[in-house]
């Protein structure tokens, strides 16, 4: 067997020209178009491209994205402050602060003063909270993104045995949320998980997001599995890869999802689509 290759980029593709039509309806009806404020501390190179990465698709569906560039130095209460503002901004539907951050700022501390009403990356305890009790909102990007991803590719997640790798308040945990939501039976894998071969060799769904590369081997991946590669490892010939034996994989699996090319694009399509809808909620509220 030979694994269906899910084309991420391609699915992204389609779902950034559909925000594209849904902005440009409302510019022609004489609404403005979302605003995104995007910052970025210091001058971390992976960090930096994916913030250029996130001001293209701002300018491709026509997003006004807006930069804060700070430096390392910038204080929590400076960082703080500066949400604030933005909080208030009302052109600014959403905030992100890309991460990761310097060590002297709290991570949580700072998700927690974004208003969840434009936290478009969908990290607010309140948001995976909503998530968490099916009442979805601004969900988060990645976990959100794959779901779109499976849809897009018309598989039924209804009743599969899905196997989460990972439990990041970021990306494993509300994977495992939404997976539960769209009707799967969970089961949420982590460091001191005891045999991850054998939980993975049953699962009709194996999704990875440990940030390991090659730890997900080829011959655990059950005949016709769905895999989905979230993870992204530089390696030491400065090429990426998944968490997933790729190549082993896919003879086993009936679909994989590629990394490059798989889950990244859609993350990026997500939160384009999370701040058209911050604004259109904020609309609707008013
Ligand atoms: P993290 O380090 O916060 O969490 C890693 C998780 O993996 C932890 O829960 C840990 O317990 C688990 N883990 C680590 N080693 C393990 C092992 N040997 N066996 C089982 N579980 C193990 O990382 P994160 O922020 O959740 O990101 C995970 C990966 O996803 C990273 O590679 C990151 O770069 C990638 N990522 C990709 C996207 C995207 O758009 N494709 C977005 C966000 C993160």
């Amino acid at each position: 067997m030979t694994a269906q290759i899910i084309d991420g980029k391609a699915i992204a593709e389609n779902l950034l020209n559909s925000i594209k039509t849904r902005i440009n309806s409302r510019i022609q009806a004489g609404k403005r178009a979302p605003g995104l404020a995007v910052i970025l501390l210091g001058d971390n190179p992976a960090s930096a491209i994916y913030v250029r990465n996130k001001r293209l698709a701002c300018e491709k569906v026509g997003i006004r994205s807006v930069a804060y560039n700070l430096p390392t130095t910038t204080t929590q209460a400076e960082l703080i402050a500066l949400i604030s503002q933005l909080n208030q901004d009302e052109t600014i539907d959403g905030i992100l602060v890309q991460s990761p951050l310097p060590p002297h700022i709290k991570d949580e501390h700072i998700i927690e003063h974004i208003s969840p009403n434009k936290d478009v990356d969908g990290f607010h305890p309140y948001n995976i909270g909503r998530l968490a009790v099916r009442q979805p909102t601004l969900r988060s990007c990645t976990p959100f993104g794959v779901i779109k991803m499976l849809q897009a590719t018309n598989i039924n997640l209804m009743g599969l045995d899905a196997v989460v790798v990972g439990v990041s308040n970021h990306v494993g945990r509300p994977m495992g949320l939404e997976l539960l939501l769209a009707g799967c039976t969970v089961t949420s894998c982590h460091r001191h998980t005891k045999d991850l071969a054998k939980i993975i060799k049953q699962a009709d769904l194996v999704i990875a997001a440990a940030g390991k590369s090659g730890l997900i081997q080829g011959d655990w991946i059950k005949s016709g599995a769905v895999v989905i590669d979230i993870g992204i490892n530089r390696l030491a010939d400065g090429s990426i890869a998944g968490d997933v034996d790729f190549k082993a994989a896919k003879v086993r699996a009936g679909y994989i999802s590629p990394v490059p090319g798989g889950v990244g694009p859609m993350t990026v399509a997500t939160l384009m689509e999370n701040t058209l809808l911050a604004l259109e909620l904020s609309e609707a509220k008013s």
